[in-house]
């Protein structure tokens, strides 16, 4: 196991292992029975400042999305500028608006396949995104939607009958 959340971890140097993080998050929420949306906030020097998944099920609460609790478990940062949103998976409009509520300036998003949300409109606002289209992240999404389709549709607000 690699400790990527202790305090004394080494800074993340590449996109690569800032998204490791955020997908491990993932694989977590995948292993709780929940939706498999990880996330992880970094400051502007590289540092760890907070990491989550979504816990839509886990906490019976819809609005806890992955990257919400990633902002949330950073606590309270006196400034976003400089900081980084990485997310495995492209962030829907209340994350978007999270986003850039707090001023983040940018967002890495592991892949925008099996679901594209806010990013393009970011972007339009000033948001430097990067998209990774990582295929382990948008095989695992790919899995979980096939196996969980309620859930899925639930977590993105699609009504099915
Ligand atoms: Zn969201």
């Amino acid at each position: 196991m690699v400790d990527l959340g202790s305090v004394n971890a080494p800074v993340p140097a590449t996109d690569a292992e800032m998204l490791a993080v955020a997908a491990a998050e993932a694989r977590l929420g995948l292993a709780e029975g929940g939706i498999p949306i990880g996330a992880a906030l970094f400051g502007a020097d590289g540092t760890l400042l907070g990491r989550g998944h979504n816990r839509r099920v886990q906490d019976d609460d819809a609005s806890m999305h992955a990257e919400t609790n990633a902002f949330r478990n950073a606590g309270r940062q006196r400034t976003y500028a400089g900081t980084t949103m990485v997310t495995t998976l492209s962030p829907c409009w209340y994350c978007s608006g999270l986003i850039r509520q707090f001023g983040i300036t940018r967002v890495l998003i592991g892949e925008d396949v099996t679901f594209s949300g806010g990013h393009d409109w970011l972007r339009e606002n000033g948001v430097d995104v990067t998209i990774l289209r990582d295929p382990d992240l948008i095989a695992m999404m790919q899995t979980f939607i096939a196996e969980q389709p309620q859930l899925w549709n639930e977590d993105i607000g699609v009504d099915e009958p």
